[in-house]
């Protein structure tokens, strides 16, 4: 999501914090809170990585159901419309029970589940993910004809890539489903 203005930044620095740097929004301003003792590139450092954290943290509380669901359809009519009709679940939405996949599609009831791991990761990567799982509602299988439907996707195996070298990066065994 494209941000529209940069947020006014106010750092209030604490003699009484040694080393946590907190940061909170308060209406359009962002306070962070950092120790007294922080040089000046200290303070620039932790202020960028404050913002960047609650700009993810605002990312994902946007990322309901309701979103993933729209999402969907986004998606169906750009790389499925002819299987406009398939490709559409009767349920789909974010869970936090789901270790070993990041994401899984039960054909029978067309209800697929997105693991909340990639909720904070790039909205192509999630992108991948839920259409992997939409392909599912077509081709159940791994066959060719689901990787050809995949593939219509242009950041597929980019997002593949990721995926693993995140999987490998938090020593996790995430299997596509
Ligand atoms: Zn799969």
């Amino acid at each position: 999501m494209a941000r529209t203005r940069k947020p006014v930044v106010e750092v209030r620095r604490s003699q009484r914090r040694r080393r946590t740097v907190s940061a909170y929004r308060d209406g359009e301003r962002i306070v962070v809170l950092i120790p007294d003792q922080f040089s000046r590139a200290e303070e620039t450092e932790w202020v960028a990585r404050m913002l960047a954290r609650l700009e993810a943290r605002e990312e994902r509380i946007r990322r309901t159901d309701d979103e993933l669901h729209a999402r969907a359809r986004r998606l169906i009519a750009r790389y499925l419309p002819d299987h406009a009709r398939t490709a559409v679940p009767e349920s789909v939405r974010w869970v936090n029970n789901q270790n070993g996949r990041w994401g899984s599609c039960t054909p029978a009831d067309r209800s697929i589940r997105i693991s909340h791991r990639i909720q904070e990761m790039p909205d192509w990567v999630i992108d991948y993910v839920l259409l992997h799982e939409l392909a599912h509602l077509v081709v159940p299988s791994h066959s060719t004809a689901f990787w050809n439907l995949v593939a219509r996707y242009p950041k597929a195996e980019r997002a593949r890539g990721y995926l693993e070298g995140v999987s490998a990066a938090a020593g996790l065994v995430m299997a596509e489903d």
